[in-house]
């Protein structure tokens, strides 16, 4: 493309275009040939072919479009499969194998079976505190999340604490907060069903490792991918659930609208303040005393 010479206002609309269709981070000075990468190496033997394949997509998300089309890619290689059942297994065997919430954190950092990873710049694991008596369970990292490393710390993050700050609970001891994705998918796109599955893999031990007295689903996508259903959220929502660890114990569980969601229809808070109160009552009765 060196001699290709663009005019300012055609540079200014093509970069117009390039956010227009999600490609809003500028991650490296060059074009990569993830085609051409190898597999991660701390993967298990049994994943790698099907990392590599499954790292195409995000590539594809990510990579500047070109003006010119790219070359094919050669007939020989394998079709990209759209769910990896074998590194799910992987994921959740080694997600089973951590005892403690460190080993956990070490284990998703340590993950290179996510092709979202290639395209976050953190991986965005948790924050608040793991012994306070609500833990909340989000979609995935937004572009402040992923620049500082922590979940909910944007514009929908911070309606979110003042959410919970209504009833009394903060991160320093009230609630303990994560995502079912910890990486961000490029553009903020609703991640992919492979994508849940093999972070939800993690998120499940996870919410076992914690073990709070109540779970707050925020938002479909974590309700569909953590309650295992189709139903929508406008249904599920403010009915507790039950959501089964693994030794039996029902946890009682809230689904909720995502405060991205109320940030872009807030008629939908007086909903979200019942949900609240619910919480907040169910809270008082599990300890009488506080
Ligand atoms: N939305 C989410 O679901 N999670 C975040 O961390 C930020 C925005």
């Amino acid at each position: 493309m060196s001699d290709l010479v663009l005019a300012t206002d055609d540079l200014a609309a093509l970069l117009r275009w390039y956010v227009e269709q999600g490609l809003d981070e500028t991650i490296g000075e060059e074009t990569v040939d993830r085609f051409a990468l190898p597999p991660p190496v701390s993967m298990p033997a049994s994943a790698r072919a099907d990392t590599a394949v499954a790292a195409v997509p995000a590539a594809r998300a990510a990579a500047p479009t070109p003006l010119r089309p790219p070359a094919a890619p050669t007939p020989s290689r394998a079709p990209v499969p759209l769910e990896s059942p074998q590194m799910v297994e992987d994921a959740r065997a080694l997600a089973e194998s951590c005892g403690t919430l460190a080993d956990l954190e070490a284990a998703v950092r340590a993950f290179e079976g996510c092709a979202l990873k290639r395209t976050a710049k953190n991986t965005v694991f948790a924050d608040g505190d793991p012994a306070a008596p609500v833990m909340i369970v989000g979609e995935a990292p937004g572009a402040d999340e992923d620049r500082l490393g922590k979940p909910f710390v944007g514009a929908s993050g911070q309606l979110m604490d003042r959410m919970m700050e209504a009833i009394g609970l903060r991160r320093d001891g009230g609630f303990y907060i994560t995502n079912i994705l910890f990486w961000r998918p490029p553009g903020n796109r609703t991640p992919t069903l492979a994508e849940q599955a093999m972070c939800l893999a993690f998120t499940r031990r996870h919410i076992e490792l914690v073990r709070p007295k109540l779970l707050v689903l925020a938002g479909g996508t974590a309700v569909k991918a953590v309650l295992d259903t189709t139903e929508g959220i406008t249904r599920l929502r403010g009915k507790w659930v039950n959501y089964r660890l693994a030794d039996g114990t029902d946890l009682p569980t809230m689904p909720t609208f995502h405060p991205a969601y109320l940030l872009r229809t807030p008629a939908s808070k007086r909903q979200s303040w019942q949900d609240l109160l619910a919480i907040d009552k169910k809270l008082r009765e599990l300890n009488p005393s506080s």
